[in-house]
């Protein structure tokens, strides 16, 4: 048997994969196993910032890799403690717990939400409001939070406490808050991912935040995705000009290893006390060692790069033939097509561009760092796939 026809046996169906089997690759260049290579326009969604078997990364991980693995969280390590304050220096925030994951940054916030509710108003205060065509993860709870009825079956009942209401929609924001006492946090992707690569507006957010100063509300802001210098500013929410009270980001953070951080401002920093919450792998060094690496060099120097491939795409595909229309901020694109989404992204990966999907949406999510000129030659050749 072959890899495909092993992996089609042997691990769970979960994933709809592509035909594809990627064998190594360098920088923005990713291979197959016959050696035929691919412009990489997904980096593992979000998650390979500086591309694949970037060097700086892999001297960082390398070098801690070969001093102490994991020690567990019940001893002091120091890439977990450099990386915590280098993670609240950058943004201002107070305190960092680390986990594995997106979704388990995700559980940690919302734990720490309610847990600031309760301590201060009662356990009825209890109520987490997230976004429809939000994604927040797949674990029971962090599904209960994401706002699309198509992850939700088949698994319910839910974790309760969650409701959703409509982005950039401030009345009924306004009407759901009124109606309701009982709000712990309302938490956000400022540039929802999964649910097609739509930026929230400025008045939104707005409103958002006045309600929740006004109420004791937290603001949670997911940057699982949209974080890591994504949108051209270190963190997603830095655009809208907002301090949330948690933030949690996962994917670009280790660069290609797992790693999941909640950070804590001034109001949630002292919530989780010893005992609340943990997390075997949390921290681990190796993870933190890589993602000291990723951090320090998402300066302003990379962020005016990201800007301006960004508005290089933009101008390119912008009323192209095929081209619809173009959604994001920064590296975080969505091209809707006249063809449909699939059918773009299969003849890419055919012409050696691989890019993947967002509901409709063919969606671009670069190396911070991609060279322009493989930039633009995947660039051309999608123009190319979506005029044809
Ligand atoms: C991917 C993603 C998650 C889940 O992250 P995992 O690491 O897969 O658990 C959560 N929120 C957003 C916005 C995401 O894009």
């Amino acid at each position: 048997m072959n890899i495909k026809e092993i992996d089609d046996k042997y691990v769970a169906n979960t994933y709809a994969r592509f035909p594809l089997q990627i064998s190594g690759g360098k920088g923005s260049v990713a291979w197959d196993e016959t050696g035929k290579k691919y412009i990489d326009l997904g980096t593992g969604i979000a998650v390979n910032i500086f591309g694949i078997a970037d060097d700086e990364w892999i001297a960082a991980v390398t070098k801690q890799l070969t001093t102490l693995q994991h020690m567990s969280n019940l001893y002091y390590t120091e890439p977990e403690a450099l990386l915590a304050k280098m993670l609240c220096e950058r943004t201002g925030m107070k305190k960092v717990f680390f986990g594995n994951s997106g979704a388990e940054a995700n559980e940690c916030a919302i734990k720490a939400a309610r847990k600031y509710s309760s301590d201060k108003y009662g356990s009825t205060r209890n109520v987490i409001v997230s976004l429809v065509n939000s994604f927040h993860g797949r674990t029971i709870t962090t599904l209960a939070a994401t706002g699309q009825d198509e992850f939700h079956n088949s698994f319910l009942p839910l974790t309760g406490g969650f409701v959703h209401t409509p982005a950039n929609d401030v009345d009924a924001l306004y009407s759901l808050v009124e109606g309701n006492p009982n709000i712990a946090a309302f938490m956000i992707e400022a540039v929802q991912g999964e649910g097609g690569i739509l930026p929230l507006e400025q008045g939104f957010v707005d409103a958002m935040a006045e309600i929740a100063a006004a109420r004791d509300i937290l603001v949670i802001c997911d940057e699982v995705q949209c974080g890591n210098g994504r949108t051209g500013k270190l963190y997603a929410y830095m655009n809208y000009g907002i301090s949330p009270d948690i933030v949690s980001t996962a994917k670009g953070l280790g660069g290609g290893l797992p790693l999941g951080a909640t950070l804590f401002g001034e109001k949630a920093e002292n919530v989780l006390t010893a005992g609340t919450h943990g997390s075997t792998f949390g921290g681990n060094p190796v993870s933190c060692a890589g993602a000291l690496s990723i951090l320090s060099r998402i300066d302003d120097a990379l962020l005016a790069g990201v800007m301006a491939r960004s508005k290089y795409i933009v101008e390119e595909l912008t009323g192209a033939p095929g081209v619809k229309s173009i959604t994001g901020l920064g590296l975080m694109l969505g091209v809707e097509t006249e063809k449909p989404a699939s059918d773009v992204i299969a003849a890419c990966m055919e012409k050696g561009v691989l890019v993947i999907k967002a509901k409709n949406k063919v969606r671009l999510l670069p190396a911070l760092n991609i060279p322009m000129d493989l930039l633009s030659e995947a660039v051309s050749i999608i123009k190319g796939v979506c005029a044809g």
